[in-house]
């Protein structure tokens, strides 16, 4: 139980937490990796303190060395990828090539809000009249508290931390309690930043509503559920402080008749796209409206495909999918697939277990009623709900039937059904023949409840600032609208 990294960082000193312990699980053999001892009360209040107290010469920093700070992290992430990915695999369940691979994005994200932060601090407006000049400035917000879930936990945390610190604001993280180690190992990363720009904690809800609440903190960037942001939302309301929130999904997954050449292909792309992280993504596909006319030919590619697919050991190199990442998640997954088979479906395959560790085999579900929660709640779990659909007007409707829209794939190379899709599905990301690529230009996020606001892009530096407009008349003079009204001309003097 040692060799983890289980300080905390706070205002630039690592130190053990002083209130109750956490121990961490391996959800592959259900044993104790390491035990964190949490924050006190108190030492949530000194790291918001830390990042108060370090916000204003940070805010003041040129944003080139900002930059040049940023791309350090980037480096030392990059230099300790496999060892932070390990460390991933061992607390999340993730097989390790995604996790190091994620080392790698959770890199390029802090490289490119480097740069993305020092080109822009607003714009030049044209001013009412020539003698003025008429601004309007992005500054930072303050301190930003940036709390993630434990299935991408430090990309998710990148997209938050990367854009509020180049944007010039300090930050006070907390990971989930489920995935605290590989966060709290970055510490290093960090080492060259001013102390209390960055600082690290661990604990559950409890130390996550503690940052919340805390008048402190001028916006609470969120990623996980629903609920959880629904909860923060209305903390954040009381005193105004921005929120940014990214939550749940129930991506749907279109296939058309027109791929009917290529359904193999697209057999594939849906099952990689439900069952990566054993379909712990906020993007899984947990909703598949397939057309008529390829239903059967899909079904057959997707079941032969699930078949061939390594569950096992998340470090071993073979292995496509690991467990789920705890007992309650698989438990949740489970009495959902058990509750649409007794509702009338049919579980094609997977759904076993193993005496060892969350796993749950990839499952494919057909004939589940659209009523069940199957199709209508996030799952966060390897279950592909496949559905035989006539039209696309009723693959579109069913797409925009529940009140999530995070986002939607598309199999179709029909140009009118692209331009179709793209306009009428509400869904904050919508990806043709590529399900879930990420790119760090493009915003991403959710409608309806599946968030507020956006990450990454342009549109996630600016979730960190606050717009100010500034006028500047240059002559000192009265105007002719002031006081008197009734005239009498300007005071004497003047
Ligand atoms: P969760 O809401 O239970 O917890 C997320 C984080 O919030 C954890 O760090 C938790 O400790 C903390 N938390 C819990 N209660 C809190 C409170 N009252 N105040 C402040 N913080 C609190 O979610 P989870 O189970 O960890 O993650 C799974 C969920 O995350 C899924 O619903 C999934 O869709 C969502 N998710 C969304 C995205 C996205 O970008 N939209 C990405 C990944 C995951």
């Amino acid at each position: 139980m040692s060799g983890f990294e289980t300080r905390l960082l706070i205002g630039g000193e690592q130190a053990a937490g002083t209130g109750p312990a956490l121990a961490v699980e391996n959800p592959a053999t259900e044993e104790t990796l390491a035990e964190v001892a949490l924050p006190a009360g108190e030492q949530v209040d000194a790291a918001v303190a830390a990042a108060r107290e370090a916000a204003r010469d940070w805010a003041a920093m040129p944003a080139i060395e900002r930059g040049e700070l940023l791309h350090e992290v980037a480096k030392r992430l990059r230099d300790r990828a496999d060892e932070i990915g390990r460390v991933m695999t061992l607390e999340g369940g993730k097989p390790l090539i995604e996790n190091t691979d994620e080392v790698g994005w959770t890199a390029a994200a802090f490289d490119y809000y480097a740069e993305i932060g020092r080109n822009f601090a607003g714009r030049v407006i044209p001013s009412i009249e020539s003698t003025q000049l008429a601004l309007v400035l992005k500054e930072p917000m303050g301190v930003v508290g940036c709390i993630v879930p434990w299935n991408y936990p430090l990309l998710l945390l990148a997209w938050k931390l990367a854009p509020a610190l180049a944007a010039g604001n300090t930050t006070v993280c907390k990971p989930s309690e489920l995935t605290p180690l590989s966060t709290l190992m970055l510490a290093d990363c960090f080492d060259h930043m001013p102390p209390g720009v960055v600082n690290l904690l661990a604990g559950a809800g409890d130390v996550g509503a503690r940052i919340v609440a805390d008048e402190r903190v001028d916006c609470v960037a969120f990623t996980g559920s629903v609920e959880t942001g629904k909860a923060i939302a209305r903390v954040c309301a009381d005193r105004i402080a921005r929120i940014n929130l990214e939550l749940g999904g129930k991506d749907p997954f279109i296939v058309c008749e027109d791929v009917a050449a290529n359904v193999d292909v697209a057999a594939r792309g849906g099952a990689w796209a439900a069952y990566l992280n054993a379909g712990q993504v906020c993007t899984s596909a947990e909703r598949f409206y397939v057309m008529e006319p390829v239903y059967d030919d899909f079904l057959q590619a997707f079941v032969d495909h699930t078949d061939t697919l390594v569950v096992g050991d998340p470090l071993d190199a073979e292995t496509d999918i690991g467990p789920l990442v705890s007992a309650d998640q698989r438990q949740r997954v489970s009495a959902q697939v058990e509750a649409a088979v007794s509702a009338g479906a049919t579980l094609v395959r997977g759904g076993e277990g193993r005496d060892r560790g969350h796993f749950f085999t990839p499952a494919v579900v057909t004939g589940a009623p659209d009523e069940t929660d199957l199709l209508r709640e996030e799952t966060f779990g390897p279950v592909a709900p496949i559905v035989r659909v006539r039209s696309l007007d009723e693959a579109i409707e069913l797409a925009n039937s529940t009140r999530f829209g995070l986002g939607a794939n598309v199999y179709t190379r029909d140009l009118g059904n692209v331009v179709r899709c793209m306009r009428e599905i509400k869904a904050g990301t919508v990806w043709f023949n590529d399900p879930l690529t990420d790119n760090d230009a493009a915003p991403f996020g959710g409608m309806k409840q599946s968030g507020l606001g956006r990450e990454l892009g342009q549109e996630g530096l600016e979730a960190f600032q606050e717009t100010k407009h500034v006028h500047i008349e240059t002559q000192i003079a009265p105007k002719e609208w002031w006081y008197p009204y009734g005239g009498g001309g300007p005071p004497s003097g003047a």
